[in-house]
């Protein structure tokens, strides 16, 4: 049997990537469903080279575009626009399996969707973790699907672990710490005093990892890695103080679990996505990602170093809002987004990233969190704040 792939976010560039693994083995994944934001163009085409029941865009004019190229094109595919469209890719498709790979809160809806109809959820939206991670662990339970994480630290880790840990975690396996490793992105070494004239290309350019640019953005500043802490505190359900942090700018030891009798495992491999995707793709086996073997003789040096606060302070406000706990990282990531859309497109300065961040916790009171609305009006009041804090700076 096939698996039915549904891929929320399928233009990006998780989703091309996924689109990569899937085209190569054309006997195991049939695809169901596609959705993009707004490149209407390079969804035309995924559209017409896999023929998936819905495909959906943000915007009912871009639904038009589409709808007419692919009736040129004589696709019977049904075009949708819109929040809930997204959520209809998920539960009308027929699918069994769904790669959630919109970047930030607008992939929270949909996945918490997948997570409760109990589909095997591929998460790459990490931001949709990080804002509600009790939610969703909930809905992921209830469902009774699986959960595979694809955000390449956290598939390592989740291959580091033992079987079922993630659904069974027993103090006997003597599981003691995660650790998650960053490449520190572009800025490991460039003097303080430079940072502040820091442009969006020179952000978006990772030394090691080709991805989106509001995710590169967060490589940058280290926010990523704080992200993908709260990630992992959620998925592997280890307290924060176990959970540590460790530059490794090779990038080739995607992250590692230390165990009580003295072990430490890691998974190394390239810095390409395609090895996570697959990996949770055909979980429990194996297949081809078309990735390109780890030389070991070829790598010079396998070095790791504590991250430095004072350079990455979007690190700390991360753990800091993952130690207040309750709406505060819904807020850290809202306020996140906003500020690294205002950097890339409305010449935000670098360094206010950080900044307008950390005013924005410092101003919303942290409250519990009971229900998706919860987490949807910290989400609103902290968008809203941190644009009248940018607005005021400009
Ligand atoms: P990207 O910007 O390349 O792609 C994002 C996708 O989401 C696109 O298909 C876009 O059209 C769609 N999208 C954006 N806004 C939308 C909206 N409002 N409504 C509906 N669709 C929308 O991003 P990416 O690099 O592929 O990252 C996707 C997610 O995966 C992010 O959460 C990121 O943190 C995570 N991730 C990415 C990588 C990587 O290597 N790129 C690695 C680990 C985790
Ligand atoms: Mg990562």
């Amino acid at each position: 049997m096939k698996r039915q792939l549904a891929i929320l976010g399928s233009t990006g560039s998780i989703g091309v990537s996924t689109l990569d693994v899937v085209r190569a083995h054309p006997d195991r994944f049939h695809i169901v469903a596609l959705t993009a934001g707004k490149q209407v163009e390079r969804l035309a085409n995924q559209c017409v080279e896999f023929k998936p029941l819905i495909a959906v865009v943000s915007e009912a004019s871009d639904a038009k575009r589409l709808q007419k190229i692919l009736l040129e094109k004589q696709l019977n595919t049904q075009v949708l626009y819109g929040p809930e469209a997204l959520v209809s890719a998920v539960i009308d498709s027929g699918c069994d399996t769904v790669m959630a790979a919109i970047v930030g809160a607008a992939g929270l809806v949909p996945a918490l969707a997948a997570a409760q109809a109990g589909k095997r959820v591929l998460l790459a939206n990490k931001e949709a973790l990080v804002m509600s991670g009790k939610l969703f662990m909930q809905a992921m339970k209830s469902g009774g699907g699986e959960l595979l994480p694809i955000d390449s630290e956290h598939n390592a880790i989740f291959q580091c672990l033992p079987n079922d840990f993630t659904k069974n975690p027993s103090a006997s396996s003597g599981v003691e710490e995660l650790w998650l490793t960053a490449s520190g992105g572009p800025f490991r070494s460039t003097p303080i005093d430079q940072l502040s004239s820091i442009t969006p290309e020179q952000a978006c350019a990772h030394p090691n990892w080709v991805m989106g640019r509001k995710i590169s953005v967060d490589s940058a500043t280290m926010m990523n890695k704080g992200l993908e802490v709260i990630e992992a505190f959620w998925l592997f359900g280890l307290p924060l103080e176990k959970i540590k942090v460790f530059i490794h700018p090779q990038s080739v030891v995607h992250s590692m679990v230390r165990y009580r009798d003295g072990s430490v495992l890691a998974q190394l491999g390239q810095p390409d996505m395609r090895t996570p995707i697959a990996y949770g793709l055909a979980w429990p086996e194996r297949i081809d990602a078309g990735v390109e073997p780890l030389n070991l003789t070829q790598l010079a040096n396998l070095n790791f170093f504590e991250p430095d606060f004072k350079r990455f302070p979007c690190l700390a406000l991360a753990f800091d809002a993952a130690k207040a706990g309750g709406t505060a990282p819904a807020v850290l990531n809202a306020a996140n987004e906003v500020a690294v859309a205002a950097f890339l497109d409305q010449g935000l300065p670098y360094l206010s990233i950080h900044q307008v961040v950390e005013q924005v916790l410092n101003r919303l009171p942290v409250q519990n969190v009971q229900s998706l609305e919860d987490v949807l009006s910290a989400d609103t009041l902290a968008r809203k704040l941190a644009n009248d804090i940018i607005q005021a700076l400009q």
